[in-house]
């Protein structure tokens, strides 16, 4: 018996024969009798459903003809496919009506060599140093960037990731890259410092611990915040912060209610009245410091500058996570008491000001090289398009944001995209639905694929090269 023969797919560089039955390397498209088919169905987003609405299956044989038309319906790239080499028109090209005017929307699953995400880590946790490399199973994938007000960043992925190491660099930054961007949770290790868990849309786990809040604000924001409230409350504030750490005696927020001098002295690089730097080094302790007991970031108190014995002394950090209360005595030193009935609701207020703790991707890429000649025939004519927005891209159906500048560079936050949306090719890259959308008069004009335009019904109704079938989702405005 004759083995039936491997037929090739052609979607992308790497050219998978790929037996009946079976699935190619990427598992996006598959061998069915014969015939490659995209193994996801095209999804159509349907803005007159709730966002998150189930999916549900739009198969031409169900298909009443009426179904989704209007300008509330949009064909997505999410199941589109994709044609390589690049000059082959898009998968799709659709026309569609909005707001009465005749519009084009060209939609592939575009293939990300370069391409990276951008992760935000709301947390007062010190994750690691600047410029430190983030790994995921063992391989870097990218580094620490700033800090934020109240969060990290990281940027993971990028062509010299995917590209410029080892197979196994490439591998795991893909891998990491393709779950991050499809919501799933990612093990990030940081040299000399922490391991997180990244999820987009939930808060991080550092070393083990799931972060709840997010700071108020740096410890001089907090004094601003608050400083009436504590008045003739206690004597002293201090909020402990690894960036800024606040004093209320000395802070301007302070001196304009009158608060009296307490001769505190604190042991860090003062910035301004009431502001320090550097009390402590970074870590997972009080405001992000490395610091488990707050009083060895004061020196000795000054009795010539307000000191006296009974002086009461609050010290908070920014989340009010940790919170201790002190009376000075004779000696001048601060002796630890239980929290007075009257302070505790100050330290809750500073909790109940913090948002709750969460990781943010945003997928960055972009969308200015070969692909474009999907789009057009003229491809310098797109990127002028969408520069003069006049051409509206989409990822996945969600509005992007377009880096000023040269090219088509992109980033969008992934929660705003339909789960699963995103994909991969083993060359290493990610794939992501792209979508371009500009009116039909704009699109013969700039060297568009007119031929190819199909409406929606057409789409509906015959699908396109790889398979016919065809879901819809609700989508959000
Ligand atoms: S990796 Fe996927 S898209 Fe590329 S050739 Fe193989 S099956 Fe086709």
């Amino acid at each position: 018996m004759t083995r039936p023969e491997k037929i090739r797919c052609d979607a992308c560089p790497v050219m998978c024969y790929i037996a009946e039955g079976k699935v190619g390397a990427c598992d996006r498209y598959a061998n069915e009798g014969g015939k490659i088919i995209r193994c996801d169905p095209l999804t159509i987003l349907d803005r007159r459903m709730a966002k998150g609405d189930e999916i549900k299956p739009f198969l031409a044989a169900d298909w009443d003809g009426q179904t989704a038309t209007g300008d509330d319906v949009v064909v997505s790239a999410i199941g589109a496919g994709t044609t390589y080499p690049d000059y082959k028109p898009a998968p799709f090209i659709v026309s569609r009506e909005i707001a009465g005017i005749d519009c084009v929307t060209v939609v592939t699953e575009a293939i990300f060599s370069y391409c990276g995400v951008k992760v935000k880590i709301d947390t007062d946790r010190h994750l690691g140093d600047e410029a430190s490399l983030v790994r995921a199973n063992g391989e870097v994938i990218g580094h620490v960037m700033t800090s934020e007000y109240g969060s990290q960043m990281f940027s993971l992925g990028g062509v010299d990731h995917l590209t410029g190491g080892s197979k196994a660099e490439g591998r795991a930054t893909c891998d990491a890259l393709l779950r991050l961007c499809n919501k799933q949770a990612v093990e990030l290790s940081i040299d000399g410092g922490s391991t997180v868990i990244v999820q987009a849309g939930q808060p991080p786990i550092v070393d083990g611990a799931t972060e709840i809040r997010m700071r108020v604000g740096c410890g001089s924001a907090t004094i601003g915040m608050f400083a009436s409230q504590w008045q003739g409350l206690v004597d002293e504030v201090v909020v402990v912060d690894d960036h800024i750490t606040g004093v209320v005696s000395e802070h301007q927020a302070g001196k304009v209610i009158d608060w009296p001098a307490t001769g505190i002295r604190i042991l860090g690089r003062r910035s301004t009245p009431g502001r320090y730097f550097k009390v402590a080094g970074p870590g997972q302790g009080w405001g992000g410091t490395d610091i488990d007991d707050p009083l060895t970031i004061l020196g000795p108190w000054r009795s010539e500058k307000g000191a006296r014995s009974g002086l009461r002394l609050l010290m908070v950090s920014t989340t009010g996570e940790h919170a201790a209360y002190y009376v000075l005595n004779d000696a001048l030193e601060p002796q630890e008491q239980s929290m007075p009935d009257h302070l505790q609701p100050s330290v809750d207020l500073i909790a109940q000001n913090c948002e709750a703790a969460l990781c943010t991707v945003l997928f960055m890429g972009g969308a200015g090289g070969s692909l474009r000649s999907g789009v057009t025939e003229n491809p310098i004519k797109l990127t002028e398009s969408v520069k003069a927005a006049h051409t509206t891209v989409t990822i996945g159906g969600a509005p992007v944001y377009r880096w000023p500048g040269g090219g088509i560079t992109v980033m969008v936050d992934v929660m705003d995209v339909p789960d699963g949306a995103f994909g991969y090719v083993p060359t290493p890259a990610l794939v992501a639905p792209l979508e371009f959308t500009v009116e039909r008069t704009e699109y013969r004009q700039f060297g568009g694929h007119d031929a190819q335009i199909r409406d929606l019904d057409d789409v509906l109704e015959t699908g396109g090269e790889f398979g016919a079938d065809a879901c819809v989702i609700g989508a959000a405005e």
